[in-house]
């Protein structure tokens, strides 16, 4: 089989890394090499923002008016649309997640550009009061400059979309640095969007490879505006770190160990498939995956019973096959991550409802394949109830009051999402109050959109997400102040 080579995309064009070293790209499912992405370097970091900045300084979207950068958004809306089963195509062979999962999230990526592109000409400063006779001020809303965009391999395009629609809605021009395990969708996209929606040489540039190589060297660069980082949080520690040395502006979507509440007056049924499908969904490989249970200990054996029952449902397999409920395993260091976890579930004494163990692949090839795990019996100050697997697993924990259940969800380094299941509408306004978390999700689970702010309490991050208040965030602001008085304030004799 013929091995694809990925060059970097930089001004416009595909650029092969300076060091001339690439990556080999692993298929999950067939556990072959596709082909192959630049190992770029700081050299390739410093092309791409040369690049950027001249866009941004010199090039033809420096002229772009407000109402021109909404029609792009639009257009690159229509080009996303158009192509959305071969991205996701891509995508799936890079992740392993299901075709169904990613066609629908590219399918919702449209929407991220036309909502921000719609907010494109609504960017205005304002002329404010003053008290100097004489003066006039008023503000100006500017575009930051070249925005660092580090992205994680579980939903590559969708959480670019989150940074770059809003990035360039605000006149801004954008390094983006993928995952190395799933870099071929973000060069795709950059391609098409140059080709066939406009968008000017520059605006948009990929590099790939490491993190702690060109990551680091973009979080580092001295011309970087500010970064805008998705993935865990050692490498979202280091990228603030890196942008703190230049005092630039960051902003960190990270992880999470998300709560589900269960009140004994839930609907139980209700709670039993919107937790195993808020955790299994994408097979745990999901930011805001429901990874603890807090069922109240009336509930638990129901609850228990029905949850292990649908788990053992699932379906394992292709990730094209639309009988597939969950793909392989991303890569085979995650892999080791989850049966890690596992052990030490099993070592501190959880009891193992289902799963706990690796599953054969089903085609008889060598993908890797985790079973759906729910473990009993686990206490919060479990290491299974702290850290973030990013896997198949669900911890399920007991409460007796409500006020129990409050201080288990936020005994957590995290605060990413949680869930409430109950019928009582006084509680539900109550633990929304109190829990600390940036979503909250009432007798449902996971779900958002482009209008609503999405991000972290705690480790689980820094800004948000979406929603029209966030654009500010790709924007700073400039105070001009006029004299409309005939001579000038002079303090010293003439
Ligand atoms: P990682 O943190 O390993 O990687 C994320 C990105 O950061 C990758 O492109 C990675 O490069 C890069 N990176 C790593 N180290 C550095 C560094 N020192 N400097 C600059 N860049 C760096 O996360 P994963 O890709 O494993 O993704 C999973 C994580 O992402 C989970 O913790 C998950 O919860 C989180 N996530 C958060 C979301 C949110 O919105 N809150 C959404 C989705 C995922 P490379 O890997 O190529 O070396």
């Amino acid at each position: 089989m013929s091995i694809e080579t990925l060059a970097n995309f930089v001004d416009g064009r595909g650029c092969p890394p300076a060091s001339g070293t690439y990556l080999d790209c692993e298929n999950p499912y067939s556990r072959t090499v596709w082909g192959r992405i630049a190992r770029s370097d700081a050299a390739d970091a410093e092309a791409a923002v040369s690049a950027a900045r001249r866009a941004f300084r010199e090039g033809p979207w420096s002229r772009f008016t407000a109402p021109q950068r909404g029609a792009m958004l639009h257009a690159m809306a229509d080009v996303v649309a158009a192509h959305a089963e071969e991205l996701a195509r891509i995508e799936v062979r890079d992740n392993g997640k299901t075709y169904k999962e990613m066609l629908g999230q590219v399918k919702r990526i449209p929407e991220w550009y036309r909502f921000y592109g719609g907010l494109a000409d609504k960017i205005n400063g304002a002329v404010l009061p003053t008290e100097k006779p004489g003066q006039m001020n008023y503000t100006l809303h500017e575009p930051l400059g070249v925005i660092a965009m580090i992205t994680p391999w579980n939903s590559p395009l969708m959480l670019l979309a989150w940074k770059l629609a809003p990035a360039l809605a605000a006149g801004n021009v954008a390094v983006v640095k993928p995952s190395e395990f799933t870099s071929a969708s973000a060069l795709r996209f950059a391609e098409l969007m140059t080709q066939e929606a406009g968008l000017p040489a520059g605006v948009l540039n990929v590099v790939t490879g490491l993190g702690a190589e060109v990551g680091a060297a973009l979080t580092a660069h001295k011309d970087v505006a500010k970064v805008a980082f998705t993935g865990g949080v050692t490498g979202g520690r280091a990228a603030y770190v890196a942008a703190a040395e230049k005092l630039r502006p960051v902003s960190l979507e990270l992880g999470g160990k998300s709560p589900n509440l269960v009140f004994a007056d839930a609907d139980l049924e209700q709670a039993a498939r919107g937790i195993v499908s808020g955790i299994f969904g994408s097979g745990g490989q999901s930011c805001v995956a429901g990874s603890r249970a807090l069922v109240h200990v009336s509930a638990m054996e129901t609850f228990v019973a029905r949850a292990v029952e649908l788990t053992g449902k699932i379906r394992l397999g292709d990730p094209m096959s639309a009988d597939t409920d969950i793909g392989p395993v991303a890569t085979p260091a995650q892999f080791d991550r989850i049966m890690t976890c596992i052990g030490w579930a099993k070592k501190d004494g959880a009891t193992t409802a289902i799963g706990g163990a690796p599953v054969s692949d089903p085609s008889g090839g060598e993908a890797l394949f985790v079973a759906p795990t729910i473990f009993t019996g686990v206490w919060n100050d479990m290491r299974i109830a702290r850290e973030e697997v990013f896997g198949p697993v669900l911890a399920v924990i007991p409460f007796e009051t409500e006020e129990e259940a409050i201080a288990l969800a936020n005994d957590s380094d995290f605060g990413l999402g949680a869930g409430i299941w109950t019928r009582d509408i006084s509680r539900v306004h109550r633990v929304a109050a109190a829990l600390e978390a940036g979503s909250v999700w009432v007798n449902s689970y996971k779900g958002g959109s482009q209008i609503s702010p999405f991000g972290g309490y705690k480790m689980s991050g820094l800004g948000r997400e979406g929603g029209m208040e966030m654009i500010r965030d790709y924007l700073q602001v400039k105070s001009v102040w006029l004299n409309l008085a005939d001579e000038v304030a002079y303090p010293f004799p003439l």
